[in-house]
């Protein structure tokens, strides 16, 4: 069973796209309930408020400690900020739930560029580009040895992968293709323990 964080955001498409996947999935929004699923969706949102809300409702410390002891996590957009280590230049105390050894720059592509599609090639994904939505989204500003990256546009990482945590700057979830979605199910279950 895969979570998908449901404190803001586009959590409902990820839970399509996840079903779509093959996966079985839920939303997630009380300590109770991250501890049964085996993987977690952080969708895209505005990472300010799914920050605070999960600080309100309990959820952060145990968000990092599941991150911290293996539990695969997969965010896009303001998810994929709130797995980063660290934003550049954080506003008001903005926090992340980390695991991601990056610095994410919020807002990244300006304001000409606020909302854009882009085809990207994305390692780890067969069959061609995927249509990359790209709304006031992050890129990846710098990545440390262990993160590998799977997509850039305009030279900017956008998708990075490092051990069972995966994010993307782009939305998967609002184009029907369930390609990302099914890599990261994939993860979910090579990292269920062998019997
Ligand atoms: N700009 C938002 C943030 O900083 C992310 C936008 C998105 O998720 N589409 O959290």
């Amino acid at each position: 069973m895969i979570g998908v964080l449901a404190l803001q955001g586009d959590v409902r498409e990820h839970l399509a796209a996840l079903t779509g996947a093959g996966a079985e999935a839920r939303s997630v929004r009380r300590p109770e309930e991250l501890a049964v699923v085996e993987g977690l969706v952080v969708p895209g949102g505005e990472s300010t408020t799914i920050f605070k809300l999960a600080r309100i409702f309990d959820l952060l410390e145990p968000l990092r400690e599941r991150v911290r002891s293996g539990m695969p996590a997969y965010g896009s957009c303001a998810g994929m900020i709130m797995l980063a280590d660290k934003i550049l230049d954080p506003r008001s105390g903005q926090e992340t739930v980390g695991g991601i050894d990056m610095i994410v720059r919020r807002n990244a592509f300006g304001r000409q560029n606020e909302s854009f599609e882009a085809a990207v090639d994305m390692a780890g994904v067969d069959g061609g580009p995927v249509e990359g939505v790209f709304i006031r989204a992050p890129w990846v500003e710098s990545t440390g040895a262990g993160v590998e990256v799977l997509a850039s546009v305009e030279g900017h990482p956008v998708a990075v992968r490092q051990g069972s945590l995966l994010a993307t700057s782009f939305h998967p979830e609002l184009t029907g293709d369930h390609r990302v979605h099914r890599l990261f199910t994939e993860m979910v279950l090579s990292a269920r323990p062998q019997r």
